[in-house]
C-alpha cells in the first residue's frame, strides 16, 4: 500500500493528466506483486571416493557451482582450505545423498550441510566474482554460517587441470576452534554417517567384492565404513532410527490441538 505521502504525490500526478486521453497508467494502477526472489540453495556433501573430500555447492544461474574441499571447511579463520573447482552440477544434486556403486565418484556421499546462501555486498554479480577469482559469501546452513570467502590461487593451466581456490572463514560470531568435520560428521538429511547411508542403500552390497580404493588412508576408511555398515545391517534397529524419527514427524497428531 502506498503511504499517505505517496498517495498525495500520486494525486498530483493524476491532477495533471486526463486518463481518458493519455495512455499513461492511472494512479490506481496496481503495482505488480513483488516477485519474491527464491533464495539461492547451498549444500556440502561429504564424499568418500578416490579420497575423502567435501563438495561445496552454490546455486548460480540454475546450476550448482562446485568445489571439492579435501580437508573440508574449517570454522577457524586461520585455516585456508584448498578447494578445487570442479564441473558445475545440475541443480537437483543439491539434495543428493547415497551410494555411487561404480564409475565416476564411486563411493558413499552424505549430505553434510544444506541451506541457502547469498553473495556478500559487492559480490552480487557472481559471474564477475568468479571471473575475478574472489567470492565473498554467506551460507546459511546447519553447520556453516556467517561470512566466508573463496579466493582463486591458481588458474587452469597445462600443469593444473582445475582451478585451485582457498575456502576461508571470516572472523565473526560463527567462527571458532571447533573442528566441525569431526564434531558434526553426520548427514543433515538422514542423521547418520557414511556407514548408515551405505547400510540403508539399495546398493548396500556394491563394495562386497572390494572397495573402490584399497590402499592408504582411503582404503582403510572404506574398509571401516563397509564393516560398520555390515554391523548396522545385522541389527536392524540401529538402522531404522532415523526412519522412525521421520515417520513420527510425518504422522498426524491425534490431539484436538493438532487438528486446529
Ligand atoms: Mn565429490
Amino acid at each position: 500500500m502506498p503511504s499517505k505521502d505517496a498517495k498525495k504525490k500520486l494525486k498530483e500526478y493524476a491532477a495533471k493528466r486526463d486518463f481518458k486521453k493519455t495512455p499513461e497508467p492511472g494512479p490506481e494502477a496496481p503495482a505488480p506483486k513483488p516477485k519474491k526472489a527464491k533464495p539461492l540453495q547451498f549444500a556440502v556433501q561429504k564424499h568418500l571416493a578416490s579420497h575423502l573430500h567435501y563438495d561445496l555447492r552454490l546455486e548460480h544461474n540454475g546450476v550448482l557451482l562446485s568445489w571439492a574441499v579435501p580437508k573440508g571447511p574449517s570454522l577457524n579463520p586461520a585455516d585456508k582450505r584448498m578447494a578445487v573447482r570442479t564441473e558445475d552440477h545440475p541443480f537437483m544434486y543439491v539434495e543428493f545423498e547415497g551410494v555411487i556403486p561404480s564409475g565416476y565418484g564411486a563411493g558413499v556421499m552424505a549430505l553434510w550441510d544444506r541451506g541457502t546462501w547469498e553473495p556478500a555486498q559487492g559480490f552480487e554479480d557472481v559471474g564477475k566474482a568468479l571471473a575475478k577469482g574472489e567470492l565473498k559469501f554467506s551460507p546459511n546452513g546447519v553447520k556453516l554460517k556467517g561470512s566466508w570467502v573463496l579466493v582463486r590461487i591458481r588458474r587452469k593451466d597445462e600443469e593444473s587441470r582445475q582451478e585451485q581456490w582457498l575456502m576461508i572463514k571470516h572472523r565473526d560470531e560463527w567462527a571458532g576452534d571447533v573442528d566441525i568435520t569431526t564434531f558434526a560428521p553426520q548427514s543433515v538429511k538422514t542423521f547418520g554417517d557414511l556407514a548408515n547411508i551405505l547400510a540403508g542403500s539399495k546398493h548396500a552390497n556394491a563394495f562386497e567384492h572390494g572397495a573402490p580404493v584399497q590402499g592408504g588412508e582411503t582404503g582403510k576408511l572404506f574398509r571401516k565404513v563397509i564393516s560398520d555398515a555390515k554391523a548396522l545391517a545385522a541389527k536392524p534397529t540401529a538402522l531404522k532410527t532415523s526412519k522412525k524419527k521421520t515417520a513420527k514427524k510425518a504422522a498426524p497428531k491425534k490431539t484436538s490441538k493438532a487438528r486446529k
